[in-house]
């Protein structure tokens, strides 16, 4: 069916007048533009094997990164970084030869060496160290520990935070010779070959060594009395590794609303080359990364702008911790307190969800933290999408993707996927001719829908009252200068 244009207008004006629905665009717009067919091509250049899986750093990530920053000039977004659409990581790579790498641990008239590949020693400066006497501590004791362990080797199990080396590390008053973080879990041990330094958050001069001992039988060892431990740990080759997020904007049209921001991103790198496999990425966050694409086009091919302005961001580094998003938040390029809503895209092709197929809905990590999903389920309702929240991981997940960066700064941020789960998930056939581009097409012209709504409501999003968005809620009073 199709209505004439006076039904048309006529359809407009009623909804722009009920109440409430002020900031609603109407459902045949910008999104219309969106196509399955413009997310498979692109999606299949981004996740060919030509760009390696786009790890951080690689020379396909890179590859990459000009590609999205092509199609955003495509679009004619304004340029938003500091070398166009780039912003500029200037940060290095280190790794180690394993030849520059002994570590042997002595107990009971035996000496077990611990191959450079059961160890993760992410610091620069060289150690040598003759057999050391051990202490052994719990994380909380070593944390507390004074002189008793200075000059020693201290021995503690891993904590199950992020970074824990570097936790630890910073977090220590005392100054042992070297410090064994025993992980036999593998939980943190380097992804890919070598490391990244970041000349912003280097280490204090005089912090202690962290090994991260991965070593099932040199843990053991560890734990008997009388064991000494010994190491000759080199400097590592060091290279300049540069890093960008690609940011575009879409200015607004009000002149108030203009200098305030909503963001859309997605992480575009995924975890390149591993035990010899191309590891594509097209679902993580390839999806993702050609939503934002695509909406960026369709909101600027439309005639009628936005009145808040509109961020396009892709992102660099999530897959080694959430990199991009957390530099972009200690580096904002638009005011953090004029940005009123960030929403982050993740896994939003694969529909064959781990737990069972998702057709037709799509899930946000903090579901009832803020207002923000209010805009997306209004506009879900338009393009035939629901939106649901999965009893664990929205909650779960919410501390977990790009969106934390700028949620923990105060700004309400969510992120958006299809299937949190999914069967070739950090997988070597996480493929691109594996995703359902009709209903991903689907969920992308939802989001570009709840944007408009968004970017055109002249209130902001707010933090609600749930206990678990109390820190997110304090923080965005602080934001705001409250
Ligand atoms: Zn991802």
């Amino acid at each position: 069916m199709r209505l004439s244009l006076s039904a048309l207008t006529l359809a407009a004006s009623l909804s722009l007048g009920a109440p409430g629905a002020g900031a609603q665009v109407p459902a045949s717009s910008a999104a219309d533009r969106i196509s399955a067919d413009s997310l498979r091509g692109h999606l299949s250049f981004l996740s060919s094997d030509l760009l390696e899986g786009r790890g951080t750093p690689s020379r396909g990530l890179d590859l990459a990164a000009e590609y999205i920053a092509a199609q955003f000039r495509r679009a004619g977004l304004e340029a938003a970084g500091d070398d166009g659409y780039f912003q500029t990581a200037n940060w290095q790579h280190a790794q180690r030869n394993a030849g520059d790498f002994t570590l042997t641990v002595q107990a009971g008239g035996k000496t077990i060496a611990v191959p450079h590949s059961a160890a993760t020693a992410n610091f620069v400066q060289p150690v040598t160290l003759g057999a050391t006497g051990v202490v052994r501590m719990t994380w909380q004791e070593a944390l507390a520990a004074g002189p008793q362990v200075d000059g020693k080797v201290l021995v503690v199990p891993a904590a199950a935070v992020p970074d824990a080396a570097d936790v630890l590390r910073d977090a220590l008053k005392a100054r042992p010779a070297l410090v064994v973080l025993v992980d036999t879990r593998g939980q943190h041990r380097n992804r890919g070959e070598g490391w990244l330094i970041d000349p912003e958050q280097v280490a204090p001069a005089g912090a202690a060594p962290v090994v991260v001992l991965h070593d099932a039988a040199a843990a053991a060892a560890l734990e008997s009395a009388g064991t000494t431990v010994a190491a000759t740990i080199g400097v590592p080759q060091l290279r300049a590794a540069k890093l960008r997020n690609v940011i575009g904007v879409l200015r607004g049209a009000d002149p108030a609303l203009k200098n305030t921001y909503v963001m859309l991103t997605a992480h575009y790198d995924h975890l390149g080359i591993r035990n010899g496999e191309i590891h594509n990425g097209a679902n993580d966050d390839g999806s993702g990364t050609v939503a934002v694409i695509d909406i960026a086009a369709a909101l600027a091919a439309d005639k009628a702008r936005p009145r808040r302005s509109i961020v396009f961001m892709a992102l660099f580094g999530e897959e080694l911790g959430l990199l991009g998003s957390r530099y972009y938040g200690r580096h904002p390029v638009f005011p953090l307190k004029d940005t009123v809503a960030h929403l982050n895209l993740e896994q939003i092709g694969r529909t064959d969800d781990s737990e069972g197929a998702q057709v037709g809905t799509a899930t946000l990590t903090g579901f009832d933290y803020s207002t923000v999903p209010d805009y997306l389920k209004k506009a879900g309702e338009r393009s035939g999408v629901r939106l649901w929240k999965h009893a664990a991981n929205s909650d779960r997940y919410f501390a977990r993707s790009d969106n934390q960066a700028l949620a923990d700064v105060g700004v309400p941020a969510h992120t958006l996927a299809v299937a949190f789960g999914f069967p070739d998930y950090h997988g070597k056939d996480d493929d691109w001719s594996k995703l359902d581009y009709d209903n991903m097409a689907r969920i992308t012209r939802m989001v570009a829908l709840g944007l408009q709504d968004i970017a055109n409501d002249p209130a902001r999003p707010q933090w609600t009252n749930v206990p678990k968005a109390a820190p997110y809620r304090e923080a965005g009073r602080k934001l705001m200068g409250e």
